[in-house]
């Protein structure tokens, strides 16, 4: 008999890749998502695939479900900062209340609960690389704090359920993670920066560009949070590529791959944008016998052939995701 997984967040970009993968690994899935940042189109090819069900919901409202559930991913939230910025009370409530309603189901159904955390959660760090130890430097009342301290505390529920009531859980700290089915308009730096060369539009660095990241292509994070699932190990652990580059190099790079003659334009740097970010992904090796296999490059180029695919009236949706009809909520 088929293991049964719940993923959150199903119709998002790691939550569809993670829908492919546990597929493949012979599990029914049953994806769940309200749509707000995610897209059906990115599990419209499981709709015929009979281990696959989906249902539509919002997961800080209770979540039934009758069929018994054997793991559940909780990927559902916001990721983009300037989503979050346009949606900070969902965003606080889908990491607060959607994880506790999680966990209550995940109690209720004796399931392994891994829950999707994130380098902000090292805030601007004064630690570098970060290592899972450290506490971070997040600014609670800032613009980003919705995003940070729902992560933070979704990290403590987390372990307050593991140790209260014996839950199994996991905690994946994902780093900078990128590939097919970004929304291009979502304002995350790549899908930014490649929509803005396929339209023939200069690309924004904001800041001087000296702020560092680490990008991970999505294949090697989904493999990471595989291992990690499956692994007997509680406390977190960072998953990411430690390859760091500043933003304005990797716009050059962007440049050169995309053969775009649009120069960089410098804009504002946002409110507590993290200055630099590295994993120390040590643990990850020693404990999961993981790495990240894909360099930026091949990476790089992947993505970049998903968004060239893409229809005209995508490209030129560049007006962000009208989110009205949640704003009220
Ligand atoms: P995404 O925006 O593509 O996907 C998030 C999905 O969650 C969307 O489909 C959205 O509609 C859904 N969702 C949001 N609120 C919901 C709610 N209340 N009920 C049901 N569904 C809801 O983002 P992503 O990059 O795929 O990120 C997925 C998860 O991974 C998030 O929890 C994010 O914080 C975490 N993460 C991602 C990255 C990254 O680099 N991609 C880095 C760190 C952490
Ligand atoms: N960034 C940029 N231009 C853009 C979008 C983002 O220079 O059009 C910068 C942003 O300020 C940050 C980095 O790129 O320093 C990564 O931003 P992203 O939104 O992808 O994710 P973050 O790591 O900040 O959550």
């Amino acid at each position: 008999m088929s293991k049964t997984v719940l993923i959150t967040g199903a119709a998002g970009f790691l939550g569809s890749h993670l829908c492919d993968r546990f597929l493949k690994e012979g599990f029914k899935v049953i994806g769940m998502d309200n749509f707000i940042t995610g897209d059906e189109k990115n599990i419209a090819h499981l709709k015929n695939n009979s281990k696959f069900s989906f249902i539509k919901h919002d997961v800080t409202e209770f979540i039934k479900i009758e069929t018994d559930i054997h793991y559940i991913l909780h990927f559902a939230s916001p990721a983009s900062p300037i989503d979050y910025l346009k949606i900070p009370i969902q965003t606080l409530k889908v990491g607060s209340l959607g994880t506790h309603n999680l966990l209550g189901l995940a109690k209720a159904k004796k399931a392994r609960l891994l829950i999707a955390s994130t380098s902000e959660i090292y805030g601007d760090p004064l630690v570098h690389p970060q290592t899972e130890d450290y506490y971070g430097n997040v600014n609670t009342i800032g613009p980003r704090g919705v995003y940070d301290e729902a992560k933070r505390f979704q990290e403590s529920i987390t372990m307050a359920y593991h140790r209260f009531h014996g839950l199994e859980t996991r905690i994946v700290r994902i780093f900078n993670t990128y590939g097919p089915r970004m929304r291009l308009n979502d304002g995350r730096v790549i899908p930014a920066f490649m929509g803005q060369a396929l339209r023939g539009e200069d690309l924004t660095v904001f800041g001087d560009g000296s702020q560092t990241r680490s990008f991970c292509y999505v294949d090697d994070q989904i493999e990471g949070i595989y291992r990690l699932l499956m692994s007997d190990y509680a406390f977190p652990v960072n998953i990411g590529n430690p390859h760091e580059i500043s933003i304005s190099d990797f716009a050059e790079e962007i440049i050169k791959l995309t053969g775009t003659t649009q120069k960089v334009i410098y804009k504002d740097l946002p409110v507590n944008d993290p200055l630099q970010r590295q994993p120390d992904i040590s643990l990850a090796r020693k404990l999961l016998d993981w790495e990240p296999k894909v360099n930026r490059a091949e990476g790089m180029k992947i993505t970049f052939d998903y968004f060239k695919n893409l229809s005209e009236e995508e490209l030129y949706r560049s007006d962000h995701k009208d989110f009205s009809s949640y704003n009220n909520k």
